[in-house]
């Protein structure tokens, strides 16, 4: 019960002072603790907590006030109440000094029975009030306390419930990516997205996907977000247990590694401390990839983040094998098992989105029905075993013989269809019909011995012979079985104007090629002029063929023919080498810098360095200095492939032959294509000149033609100069040479020798 009472701390140096007080305090109901000396009082505050201190001013050592000052400066006596008690003679200074320290009240003695009661009790009773406010008040804030912990706690689950909902968001987001008609690359490349787009994962928007390479291993990038160059190039490839991604794939483990730029085995430039996840791709025991994600440099590690990115990875997992299964069934539903080729089903989808397309854009498509001959005898006689690695040889020719863009099929058993899609050039069908035939034609090198076989084709042509797929087979169909009743390895157009047309073509060729070795053609000269001087400085040579029965073709009926076929390599030749022949006579006849054009075809250009061995060994046989001789190349030949043609142009430029571009402005080549090609001289096409007086737009198309061969230091030749006013326009516009009818068709070479004689002599 004593410990309910209040305290109350009475000091005071005479002990006579202390039990006056005490009798007079008797009444109050409180505890009383006496000490006579400032040091005693303060040994008591430590151990107790005092409602109420009444000190004695006037004491030995410490006095009161001194005394108050100490406690006063404690924090646990520091709101304590003091009343002092004062002698009588204690000024109103004292009495000032007294609140300064503290004091709450004063009582003077001798003291008044009284007041100094009345004065405790309302000390005391203050003190009860003071007590229970604090207690309150403590209470107060230990609810707070515990409210705040408690909003804590629902932030906590809030947050958790939080997350989970957006990790719910993110896997169903991963799974619906798994039904996207996309690419897998495209579709890696929106997981890593969904990944990134989770809040409360720390990811930085860096990272990749790995796939593992069945062949090799080895995790190859499959997809990749926010990767430095070098990175790439770094991280293209990892070998299992390389770096921390390779370490992931041969553990089957996650790793997370912070700031761990000592842990790459490979450094790049702008490498920057990070953390990484490296979450392996697994099914059971199957590791299909590494998911890379970035993290920051502080990040630690959350279970609750490593559940859920084991949980995408199997995800991840799923869509993967989805696509591996999926191209399986593809790949088993669209081609064919033995060959690889397409089967009918995918020949269908092929066939009519070929025909889709040349109906919007105008061009013919072409269909070919193959049948081996006498493949059934193969498999009679040396097996089915024999038979499908003939199938699968014969697939791998016809492919051969084909652009990447056309389909070859196989229906079934030898059947097999050719589309040739986008036909631009119907030369083009007899090419690859006859390299077929002449591939199928070539003895079989089976296991089982040696096969031969011969195929038989039928070719039809969308729009002209049908103009729907079904119409297409059917024709082809037809036109195949022609063939076969026509003889083996051959092969019939399903319309008879196109079969009239192709044997037409077929006996040109032939007898242009009897026309070549017969030493039919002829070759034609026509003068080019100095229009300063008006003299003779050289003369293109264009090829004439005197064709029996036909009399003199020009080129512009065989040199198409001749650029399908080989022929056209011979033909150049042929006329380079007799050109070259002929100056050579007119040297020696004292004509002596007449430069002789000879035209090369675009082909002749894919022959590089053999192209330039033929020039070399003309130029050493007919003994023209490589300065008279002169080449005159079309501008498509620019566009065609350009790098290979500087170098081969490069390489006759080096023999000290000149090269002109001829029919200059019909194309399309731009000036710094024009600059990178070593050309001395612009022949301005025929088609400007023609209406020059006429047309303005030729004028102005012709004088920018002379400037700009004057900036490139080239000189120019004007074709198919006509008329007096022509040339009058070309003189005033400064151009150097003029070539047409107004000085001289193409002529043969004894009307040439006149001229020669008559113009420059
Ligand atoms: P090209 O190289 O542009 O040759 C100039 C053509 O213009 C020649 O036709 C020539 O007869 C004609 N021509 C010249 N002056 C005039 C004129 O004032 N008016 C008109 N209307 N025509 C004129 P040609 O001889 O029929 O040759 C045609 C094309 O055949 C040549 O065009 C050339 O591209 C090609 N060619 C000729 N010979 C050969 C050759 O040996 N090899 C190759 N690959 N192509 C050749
Ligand atoms: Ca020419
Ligand atoms: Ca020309």
């Amino acid at each position: 019960m004593n410990s309910v009472l209040p305290k109350i701390l009475i000091v005071d140096d005479l002990p006579a002072n202390l039990s006056a007080m005490r009798k007079i305090l008797s009444k109050v109901e409180a505890q009383m603790f006496e000490a006579e000396s400032g040091e005693d009082a303060l040994a008591l505050c430590a151990e107790h907590d005092f409602a109420l201190a009444l000190l004695d001013v006037n004491m030995p050592i410490m006095n009161g006030f001194q005394l108050a000052e100490i406690l006063y400066g404690v924090k646990r006596t520091k709101g304590l109440p003091i009343i002092f008690v004062t002698a009588t003679e204690t000024d109103s200074y004292q009495i000032l000094q007294g609140y300064e320290v503290g004091a709450v009240d004063f009582v003077r003695k001798p003291i008044d029975n009284r007041i100094l009661l009345s004065k405790v009790s309302v000390f005391l009773d203050l003190n009860n009030k003071r007590r229970a406010i604090e207690k309150s008040a403590l209470l107060l804030q230990e609810k707070n306390q515990q409210l705040e912990h408690e909003i804590d706690k629902r932030h906590l689950a809030e947050e958790k419930i939080g997350r989970a909902y957006e990790s719910r968001i993110a896997i169903s987001k991963l799974l619906q990516t798994v039904l996207d008609p996309v690419s897998l690359e495209v579709q890696l490349e929106t997981v890593l997205e969904i990944l990134f787009s989770v809040p409360w994962l720390s990811l930085k928007r860096k990272g990749g996907i790995f796939l593992v390479d069945p062949a090799t291993s080895e995790l190859v990038l499959a997809c990749s977000s926010g990767y430095a160059d070098e990175q790439l190039d770094i991280c293209a490839r990892i070998k299992p247990g390389q770096c921390l991604c390779g370490k992931a794939l041969q553990r089957k483990q996650i790793i997370f590694s912070s700031s761990n730029d000592k842990d790459h085995e490979f450094q790049y430039k702008g490498l920057e401390p990070h953390g990484h996840y490296c979450i392996p791709l697994l099914n059971s025991d199957q590791v299909f990839g590494v998911l890379n994600l970035y993290v920051s440099d502080d990040h630690k590690p959350l279970a609750e983040e490593e559940e859920f990115l084991s949980s995408a990875s199997n995800t991840i997992v799923g869509l993967i094998e989805r696509r591996s299964l999926e191209r399986q069934l593809k790949q088993q539903a669209q081609f064919d098992e033995l060959t690889g080729l397409p089967n009918r089903v995918l020949f269908h989808d092929r066939l009519n989105q070929a025909i889709k397309f040349a109906k919007r854009s105008g061009k013919d498509v072409i269909l070919m029905f193959l049948d081996l001959d006498r493949f059934k005898l193969v498999n009679d006689t040396m097996g089915h075993e024999a038979g499908d690695v003939l199938l699968k040889m014969a697939a791998q020719r016809i492919n051969s013989c084909v652009r990447d863009s056309d389909t070859v099929a196989r229906l079934g058993g030898d059947e097999f269809t050719v589309i040739l899609p986008q036909l631009t050039h119907p030369f083009y069908v007899e090419l690859v019909t006859r390299k077929i035939l002449e591939q199928l034609a070539t003895p079989f090198n089976l296991p089982q011995g040696v096969a031969s076989v011969s195929g038989s084709i039928g070719v039809t042509c969308f729009p002209s012979d049908a103009d729907s797929a079904e119409g297409l087979i059917k024709h082809a169909d037809s036109a195949m079985y022609q063939a076969k009743t026509a003889g083996r390895s051959t092969f019939r157009f399903f319309t008879k104007e196109m079969n009239t047309f192709m044997s037409e073509r077929y006996k040109l060729e032939a007898e242009l090629r009897k026309g070549l070795a017969n030493e039919e053609m002829l070759i034609y000269y026509q003068p080019k002029i100095d229009m300063k001087t008006n003299i003779i400085i050289g003369m293109e040579a264009l090829v004439r063929w005197n064709r029996p029965e036909h009399g003199i073709i020009l080129p512009s009926e065989f040199i198409p023919l001749a650029e399908e076929t080989k022929l056209i390599e011979t033909l150049d030749m042929w006329v380079m080498e007799n050109a070259c022949k002929q100056n050579k006579i007119w040297i020696d006849m004292g004509y002596s810098d007449l430069v002789v054009s000879v035209n090369l075809s675009t082909v002749q250009f894919r022959r590089g360095v053999e192209l330039l061995d033929s020039i070399s060994s003309i130029l050493k046989k007919t003994g023209v200095p490589p300065q008279l001789l002169e080449i005159e190349i079309t501008e498509s030949m620019l566009m065609e492939n350009v790098d290979e043609a500087v170098v081969t142009m490069k390489g006759i430029r080096d023999m000290g032959i000149q090269i002109a571009l001829d029919d200059f402005g019909t194309g399309y080549s731009s000036l710094s294509a024009l600059k990178r090609f070593p050309l001395q001289t612009l022949k301005i096409d025929r088609s400007f000149v023609l209406e020059l007086i006429e047309d303005s737009d030729d004028q102005e198309i012709v004088s920018a033609i002379i400037s700009l061969a004057q900036k490139l230091k080239m000189s120019v030749v004007a074709e198919g100069v006509e008329t007096n006013e022509q040339l009058d326009f070309l003189k005033e516009n400064c151009c150097d040479i003029v070539q047409g009818f107004f000085h001289s068709p193409p002529v043969s070479v004894e009307e040439f020798s006149k001229l020669l004689k008559d113009k420059r002599l």
